[in-house]
């Protein structure tokens, strides 16, 4: 049995359900050997994860998923052994979250003139503590009963093109590179599935980005299928991009996805995190 890790984690300084000392623990409880932690648009977990890291002799990759901006909607970059205390890095995220807290606010003026009678007070009281974005507002309009489910929310009013969508500040794919490349870090597209993209499509897309810095590509992940998992081995080797590998673990937030397993097949061997440090000369 080869050691296994996951380099693809949330926690809930963004939209996971376990604290990062919780993750850490249960990476190490799962039998895992290393674990990334990568939470949408914000650093604020990783000390805490390192912290218990070493605490307890196992090993944790500081990390973050960054939305950037393009036309057909977003894609998400990954960045690995980043210094989480650059100030660059850390004057970006805060612009960031700036932007999505007057989103929020705007998202919440917008339902009052649809007349559903929400509070910024609530929402906050239902994100508990972390990052709020629309799956929170969306969950707020169902226990409110404006709407039966979270994803109506999304259908009926939060989706782009619908009455209380917002758009809010974002960065480009190669501002996203840059800014992780600056804090020292290691620039992967993550999940390229979700692009919805031809493989071929896929391959001119890691070619603009590697102009940019990008070195490695998301290839494991719990959504691929087997034939994307190789098609994206093939154009890692063929663009000299380190492949990677992780589940998206949300905990509770999105039970079918296991730690270090996705939805059960899931295998990523800590050799794909051996040649990241080789790449990165770590
Ligand atoms: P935010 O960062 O606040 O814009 O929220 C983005 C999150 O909302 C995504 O990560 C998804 O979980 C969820 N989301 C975005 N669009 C949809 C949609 N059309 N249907 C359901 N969930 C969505
Ligand atoms: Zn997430
Ligand atoms: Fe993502
Ligand atoms: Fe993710």
């Amino acid at each position: 049995m080869p050691d296994l890790i996951d380099l693809h984690c949330h926690t809930t300084a963004s939209d996971g359900s376990l604290t990062p000392a919780e993750l850490v623990r249960k990476a190490r409880e799962s039998g895992l050997k290393a674990v990334a932690v990568t939470d949408h648009d914000t650093v604020e977990g990783v000390g805490e994860a390192l912290a218990e890291g070493e605490r307890l002799n196992f090993e944790v990759i500081p990390g973050i998923e960054i939305s950037a901006e393009i036309p057909s909607g977003s894609m998400h970059i990954l960045g690995y052994f980043i210094d989480h205390t650059s100030s660059p890095l850390l004057a970006a995220l805060r612009k960031l979250q700036d932007s999505r807290e007057t989103r929020n606010q705007r998202i919440i003026e917008k339902l009052h003139s649809l007349h559903m009678e929400v509070s910024y007070e609530e929402l906050l009281r239902i994100a508990g503590g972390g990052q709020v974005g629309r799956p929170h507002i969306a969950e707020l309009l169902v226990q409110k009963g404006f709407v039966p489910s979270s994803q109506e929310a999304f259908d009926i009013y939060l989706k782009k093109g619908r009455p209380a969508y917002v758009e809010k500040f974002r960065l480009t794919p190669s501002e996203a590179i840059k800014l992780i490349t600056r804090a020292g870090g290691m620039a992967v597209l993550a999940h390229p599935g979700s692009l919805n993209k031809s493989l071929e499509e896929v391959a001119k897309v890691v070619g603009e980005l590697e102009a940019a810095g990008l070195k490695g590509l998301e290839v494991f992940y719990t959504e691929h299928a087997p034939e994307q998992t190789r098609g994206y081995q093939r154009i890692a080797n063929k663009h000299h991009l380190i492949p990677t590998g992780g589940t998206d673990y949300h905990g509770d937030y999105k039970p079918g996805i296991k730690l270090g397993r996705g939805r059960g097949s899931l295998r990523i061997p800590y050799e794909l995190l051996a040649d990241m440090k080789k790449k990165m000369g770590r």
